[in-house]
């Protein structure tokens, strides 16, 4: 058993903390909002009076948090409270510069830190198939690797301090814009003639074959799975891409990388989303490109 602390205890962290708790590991959580702690007290995990007050005994602090500055302002309080030898785990999704800032912080403390966020959103979390794609030297890895597998199906090493998010943010540009080209498939099929069903019958055992058609298919019918067939229910919601898709950008920009098509990708998911569908599926953007906004 593994004395935890765990901070974000929202959408993400709570079902998490969750699992770690029914892993038999002893979970001590935090969080702004009263009602994710009720939620996570619920699920058995310690709940404490303050993120110091979490962290205090733990050997492993987990954080999940919304953005880069929220993980940097609690790290910044966290770090002189924990004991030595404490590791600390970074699940949110964060930019490249301010997960290496972490990661310089611990350092500066002799502590070891890793970068892990997560692909498989509210449903991996809650039925811990999540895949952690994780940054930070191999001893890090080495000692989050047994505790982020009781959270998830897959654990990745990609490499060091910041390579985690690096790996999520190229992965979620390839999804947001492969969700725009299965899209705009749909839609032109339809101007065409093409049944929905045909080009699915078609494509997902052709060259187009790709997850956004297969598994996320964004038109109702020929997966029926995918939030298309729930109203678009997320859900990976649309305000949650475009994060990830700004993310690549700047990382673009600060990197010097050529992405033409993230940054399409970003303009109309940030179109999407302020014509009042950040809270919608982000398979619902077929329905924008179609022009039919609801
Ligand atoms: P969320 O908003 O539900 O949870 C974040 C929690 O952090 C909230 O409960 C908030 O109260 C808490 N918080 C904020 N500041 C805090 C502080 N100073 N101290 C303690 N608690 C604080 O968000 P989420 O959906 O759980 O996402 C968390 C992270 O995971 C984000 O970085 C997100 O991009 C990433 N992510 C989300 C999904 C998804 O599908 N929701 C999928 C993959 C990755």
């Amino acid at each position: 058993m593994t004395s935890i602390a765990f901070i974000g205890l929202g959408n993400m962290g709570g079902p998490m903390a969750a699992n770690l708790v029914k892993a038999g590991h002893s979970v001590t959580g935090f969080d702004l909002s009263p009602a994710s702690c009720d939620q996570a007290k619920s699920d058995g995990v310690n709940i404490a009076s303050s993120t110091l007050d979490a962290v205090r005994d733990a050997e492993i602090v987990v954080t999940m948090l919304p953005a880069g500055k929220h993980v940097l302002s609690v790290w910044t309080d966290l770090l002189p409270a924990v004991k030595e030898g404490t590791l600390l785990i970074d699940c949110s999704t964060i930019d490249v510069e301010s997960a290496r800032k972490a990661h310089g912080m611990a350092q500066e403390r002799n502590l070891t830190s890793l970068d892990a966020p997560v692909s498989g959103g509210v449903g991996g979390a809650k039925g811990a198939t999540l895949t952690f794609m994780a940054g930070g030297s191999k001893d890090a890895f080495d000692r989050a690797e047994p505790i982020l597998s009781r959270m998830g199906k897959k654990v990745v090493h990609c490499g060091e301090a910041g390579a985690g998010q690096a790996a999520k943010i190229c992965n979620n540009m390839i999804l947001g814009i492969s969700m725009i080209g299965v899209s705009e498939a749909f839609v032109l099929a339809e101007k065409l003639g093409l049944s929905h069903q045909a080009l699915f019958d078609v494509a997902s055992t052709s060259s187009g074959q790709c997850w956004s058609l297969t598994t996320y298919c964004p038109v109702p019918g020929p997966v029926p799975t995918s939030p298309a067939n729930n109203d678009y229910k997320p859900g990976f919601a649309a305000a949650l891409m475009l994060k990830d898709l700004k993310l690549a950008q700047e990382a673009a920009l600060a990197s010097g990388a050529s992405t033409p098509l993230g940054a399409e990708a970003a303009q109309l998911y940030a179109l999407f989303a302020n014509a009042g569908h950040d809270g919608d599926d982000f398979s619902g953007i077929v329905n924008f490109l179609r022009g039919q906004k609801s």
